[in-house]
Order: structure tokens, then sequence, then C-alpha cells
């Protein structure tokens, strides 16, 4: 899966933090010790040139196995020497080596001239991030989701708005708590202000608690991200929005119906949407318009794959946004 150049660059400015905070810390502790006991500093000077002896006598050949055998002897007298002193200040070796975040790399992002797990996951990271920088994931939780602005009156024996709304509200709770790669998805619809984005954020902010990579934006914002990397898609500049609305655990698409519209946008975002089906990686939508509304916007293979591939679920309800500005110390009860 491929970056923008500038995600690379940040997760490469990452690693290089990591690397020089390791080095550094591991430096001063060094110095610290060296302050405290100057006989160490001495014994690693002795080290050191026992190595570049050992490198003149390869050089010079003549007797080298006789005189590296005799280096390689102190050498590990010199050490043994250093671990004894270190222990005698209640030191080991970790405390004057660098610690580095993975060990593996040495936060240098490759083993063996192929890419590190740590840097592509960091990689991973950067760019979800830089996705949902757009987006107000934080402010969205189960617990600040309130039923009581939504009526409790039941008409002709139906199940009041409250009533509906309560079964939506455990559905994703429970959505949410059990969530893993392979869960369902959810399609939510209704009026504007009921409550759409602030479930599918909630669902957002419980998924990325347990790890995993959350992609949430709306339709529009998507369309825009698509249109410019269109056109501007080359090494240089990237553009991994496509691969990351394929790519990503949980993708939640807000808004649906509401982003410009081209061929190129809805048939793009009827092809994530299939090809996420097919990888049985969930998708969340939300959206205001109708069935028959979206048919005609997509296509009617667009709407029976929802039909066919989405659990639907029907926010009913008094626009609560305006609800909540008129009695805002509902929200504590
Ligand atoms: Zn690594």
């Amino acid at each position: 899966m491929g970056y923008a150049r500038q995600v690379y660059t940040q997760a490469e400015n990452e690693l290089n933090r990591r690397r020089t905070t390791a080095q550094d810390t591991a430096q001063r502790r060094l110095e610290n010790f060296y302050a405290v006991c100057p006989e160490a500093e001495d014994v690693r000077r002795r080290i050191a040139s026992t190595a570049s002896r050992a490198a003149m006598a390869v050089l010079r050949s003549g007797n080298a196995r006789e005189t590296m055998e005799a280096l390689k002897n102190e050498n590990l007298s010199l050490q043994k020497q250093f671990a004894d002193l270190l222990a005698a200040h209640g030191l080991t070796r970790a405390d004057i080596e660098p610690q580095y975040t993975c060990k593996r790399c040495e936060d240098t992002g490759y083993v063996d001239g192929r890419i590190c797990s740590c840097y592509r996951s960091l990689l991973k990271q950067i760019a979800y991030e830089n996705l949902n920088r757009i987006s107000p994931l934080t402010l969205s939780s189960f617990e600040d989701f309130s039923l009581l602005y939504y009526s409790d009156v039941s008409v002709n024996g139906e199940r009041s708005d409250r009533e509906q709304m309560r079964n939506i509200y455990d559905f994703c709770r429970r959505y949410a708590d059990n969530f893993k790669k392979d869960s369902g998805n959810l399609f939510f619809t209704g009026a504007t202000g009921l409550g759409k984005t602030h479930l599918s954020l909630a669902i957002a902010a419980e998924a990325i608690n347990k790890g995993f990579g959350v992609v949430y934006g709306t339709a529009q914002t998507f369309a825009l991200s698509l249109e410019r990397e269109r056109f501007t898609r080359t090494e240089e500049s990237g553009g991994d929005t496509l691969d990351l609305l394929n790519d990503c655990d949980l993708l939640i698409i807000d808004d649906l119906g509401m982003e410009i519209s081209s061929s190129y946008i809805t048939a793009t975002i009827y092809n994530v949407i299939d090809t996420r089906i097919t990888l049985k990686k969930p998708t969340i939508i939300s959206t205001n318009l109708s069935m028959q509304e979206l048919e005609k916007r997509y296509n009617e293979r667009f709407t029976s794959r929802i039909i066919g591939f989405y659990d639907r679920l029907i926010f009913r309800g008094k626009d609560i946004r305006m609800k909540k500005k008129l009695n805002p110390q509902n929200k504590q009860n």
C-alpha cells in the first residue's frame, strides 16, 4: 500500500526522533557514569585501542593470528572489568546503551535492507491521523448521548421515538463492544440532527481504543480528496485516500449523498463499498437520503448492495440539535 511522500517524511522524522532520543539518553548516562567513575572511561579507551590494534594487525598480516588471539583476550578481560565497574555503581549495560523503541531495527526503520514492521505501522498510524485530523473524533462518546431529546410519546401503539432510539443505541453499543475486523456493516438513515454522526463517532472512538485503524469522514471530504489525488497522483505527491478507504479496519462515511456529484466520485464510492464487502471489512454509512433518492443518485446495484449487506438502522425524532441549544442542561440529566 502506497502513501503520500509527506507520510513517509513524517514517519522518518519520528524514527529519527526515537533514535536520537535513545542515543542521547544513553550518552548522557554514560557521561554521568564516567563522572563518578573515571576509571571506567579509561577502560573504555583501552577497549577501543584493542579494536584499532586488531585492525592494524590484520593489515600488517605477518603473525596476525597470535596477535589477534592476545588482543581478543585483552579485550575480553577489559570488557569484564568494565562490567564490574558498572555493577559496582549499581548499573548494567542496558543503562548506558541506547534503549531503542524497536530492538529489531534500532529505530532505523530497516532490517537487512527491508522495511521494518515498526516503520510500516508508523506509516499506517500517521496516514490515519492525517485523514482523521479533519474530523471531531474525540468529541463523541456513548456516555454523552442522551435519549431524553427523543419523544417518549407513542402514537397508535407504535414504538415511541425514544424507544426506537434506545434500541439503536443499544445495538450500536453492542456493535462497538464486540467490534472486530470482520464485524458487519451498518447503515444509518434518518433526517439531519438525530444523532447519526454522534453514534458513528462513538463507535469509532471505541474501535480506535481497541487499536483498530479507523477512517472517518464525510462523503464530501472523501470526494474532495479523491478528486484532488486523481489528478496529482504521482510518485512525489502520492495520494492515499483510496488505499486507506479500501484498507482501513473500519470506514465511516458520513452524510452520503451530500458530496459533489461526478461520475468518477460515484463510481469510486461504489467501488470502495463493493471492495469492502468482498474483503469482509466493516463500513458504517450514514445518510439523510431515502433509498429511492440513493438509487437515483447512484444506481440500483448500489442500493441492492446496501440492502443485502448492511444492517439498516432508522433514526427517528425531531432535530435534537435545536433542542440541545434551547435546553442545554438536559444533557446532565
Ligand atoms: Zn523497527
